[in-house]
């Protein structure tokens, strides 16, 4: 979670305050001391007075105890002087001498120092400790430690967000029912004996909506949500970590029933090691954050929620029973999540009407939902850019682009040369597929660069697919390997574009052999290695054969490829000079060149 703005405007306020309130009552001090020494204008000097001693000219002294600041009147003058001494105790010494020894007349007084003025002294003295102690707070209290109620960047009010915010996700959110239902209720199910989970991690990759679902609990329920990531109980301080923890939870069960989310958990939830330093504080942490779970008592209605793109690399205390023993993994929506998730971005926005969520949904497979609203919002951006009364499917479109792969390079300056061999080479990539049964419709090809790829060809995305056939693989394989095949036919050279293709075909190729069990030699074997030098249990036999598999593979892909393109020369060419001179080619200007 980001820190709220509101926060930070109360810290900053906070901070000017307590400077403020120093900078009183150090001029109060500085003042009152001030006071006190100058009270009386006329100084007499010590050893001045010591000598009108000696000739009896003084009357009376007046000594404060403990200060060095005496009163003297002298006789003949009407007006009351200060001497400063050097020594208090010598002079007191010394004034006995003089009045029980020597005769001398004077009235020599020891009072009691003002106390009001004596604590001023005291704190005068102290100041630059007091604020050197008041800045240390301060900025404590800037890194959250301080105030409880300042720790965290959600100040523990319950979310106005509900399900009705979150697409998509439906069975994440059935399973959230009973969450909610409990901490709306919980004497209902502590009194049928039900245990409901503590701890609940929610797996997905950034985006996905894993704080907006945990939003969306705290909110359904009308519970607090405080929230923290796992990144913040990593501090520079050593030991803040662990102490975090621990006024976090206290917090939460201050404000129980409520929901605590911490974002990020691989933060501090790594495995535990035997390391020094910045691993040890990280181990802190973690025994604090099991500590804490454990400590819950049943009355005490708080549930955690963590996330993680990462749980395997968790500490397995972590998800033992009774603290995260729940797991909800939360995925990149599907083609009709999509399109929910797009419906609830385009609440708030001015659509045009011709303009099918639908569509967008089809074009944007393996987006998640923060990239989908992001695609909107840049659609807007683009579209006032564009001087458009409303958001238009080009707007749209560009957006998707630009969330895809960055934006489009107009500016870099390419040479002909290499133009002309991306031209070939999409050409090749979108052929190739045209003539196999299982490869998506080309929806537009490319030669403007676009983040590292120098052109690139489009498909038309079709419904989600839970299995791929090994006939799909293959002509995938030929597919990629398309791009390669018309630089080698129509220019007779290769270049170093291909290299992301054939990195991803021969990965599908090694795949279909160890993974699928898809080749026949071979068959139905697991051979999938999960370290790259750990010993082959069946032997270098089968492995060299999973080489040579793959090789053939490859190879027949790249020579089917090189037969598409040679049987169709005159399309190659066509296609690749319509690219050097559009840059773009749609999907229908495509189709017609068959
Ligand atoms: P995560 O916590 O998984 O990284 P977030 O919950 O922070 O992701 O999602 C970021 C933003 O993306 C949300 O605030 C919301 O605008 C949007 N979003 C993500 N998933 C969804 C969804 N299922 N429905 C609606 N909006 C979503
Ligand atoms: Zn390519």
């Amino acid at each position: 979670m980001k820190e709220q703005p509101k926060n930070k405007i109360l810290k900053i306020i906070l901070g000017i305050a307590a400077i403020a309130l120093l900078a009183t009552i150090c001029s109060i001090l500085i003042f009152m001391n001030s006071n006190n020494k100058n009270r009386d204008e006329k100084e007499l000097a010590y050893d001045e007075l010591l000598v009108q001693i000696k000739e009896n000219k003084i009357e009376k002294i007046e000594m404060t105890v403990g200060s060095t600041t005496l009163k003297v009147k002298q006789r003949d003058v009407e007006e009351e002087k200060t001497t400063i001494i050097p020594n208090t105790q010598a002079f007191v010494e010394y004034m006995q001498e003089e009045i029980i020894n020597n005769g001398n007349e004077l009235e020599f007084n020891q009072v009691q120092p003002n106390i009001l003025l004596k604590i001023a002294d005291v704190l005068f003295s102290l100041l630059p400790t007091i604020m050197i102690v008041a800045l240390f707070i301060v900025i404590l209290k800037m890194q959250g430690l301080g105030d409880k109620g300042k720790v965290y960047g959600d100040e523990g009010n319950t979310t106005n967000i509900t399900f009705n915010d979150v697409a998509g996700l439906e069975e994440e959110k059935t399973e959230m029912i009973e969450i909610v239902e409990f901490l709306k209720n919980p004497k209902k199910f502590n009194d049928m004996g039900a245990k409901i989970p503590r701890g609940i991690l929610l797996c997905g990759k950034p985006g996905t909506g894993k704080t907006l679902i945990a939003k969306a609990i705290a909110g359904e329920a009308g519970v607090p949500f405080i929230s923290m990531s796992g990144s913040e109980f990593i501090e520079m301080f050593a030991g803040l970590g662990a102490s975090r923890v621990r006024k976090l939870f206290e917090k939460a069960k201050k404000i129980s029933p409520c929901i605590i989310f911490i974002d990020e958990i691989d933060a501090i939830g790594s495995r535990r090691t035997s390391g020094n330093g910045a691993e040890t504080e990280n181990n802190q942490t973690l025994n604090q954050l099991l500590v804490e779970m454990d400590g819950f008592e049943t009355n005490e209605t708080v549930i955690v929620l963590a996330a993680t793109n990462r749980p395997e690399m968790l500490d397995k205390a972590l998800l033992r029973p009774g603290r995260f023993d729940r797991q909800i993994t939360v995925a990149a929506p599907d083609v009709r999540g999509r399109e929910e998730i797009l419906k609830i971005h385009a609440k708030d926005k001015k659509i045009a009407p011709d303009v099918s969520l639908k569509s967008i949904a089809d074009d944007t497979a393996g987006f998640t939902g923060a990239e989908l609203a992001n695609v909107l919002n840049e659609a807007a951006i683009i579209a006032t850019i564009n001087k458009h009364s409303e958001i238009e499917k080009s707007d749209i479109d560009e957006a998707v682009k630009k969330v895809t792969v960055g934006l489009e390079k107009h500016s870099r300056v390419i040479s002909d040369k290499d133009k002309k061999l991306t031209a070939y080479h999409e050409a090749g990539h979108a052929i190739v597929s045209k003539f196999l049964s299982t490869q998506l419709d080309v929806k537009e090809v490319s030669i403007i660069p676009r983040g590292l790829a120098g052109g690139y060809t489009m498909y038309k995305t079709d419904e989600d697919k839970y299995y791929i056939s090994k006939t799909e693989m293959e002509e995938k394989l030929i597919a990629l390997l398309g791009g390669r095949a018309a630089e080698k036919v129509a220019l007779n050279d290769i270049s170093t574009g291909a290299s992301n293709d054939i990195e991803v075909a021969t990965q599908i190729a090694k795949d279909m052999v160890t993974v699928y069990g898809m080749s026949d030699k071979i068959g139905p074997i697991s051979l999938k290695h999960e370290e790259p030098y750990e010993p082959q249990p069946f032997g270098e036999e089968l492995e060299d054969q999973v080489g040579k598999e793959v090789k053939e593979m490859i190879e027949t892909a790249y020579v089917k490829a090189q037969q598409i393109l040679l049987a169709n020369m005159d399309k190659l060419h066509a296609i690749a000079q319509r690219l050097l001179e559009k840059e773009i080619i749609s999907s229908e200007e495509f189709e017609n060149f068959f």
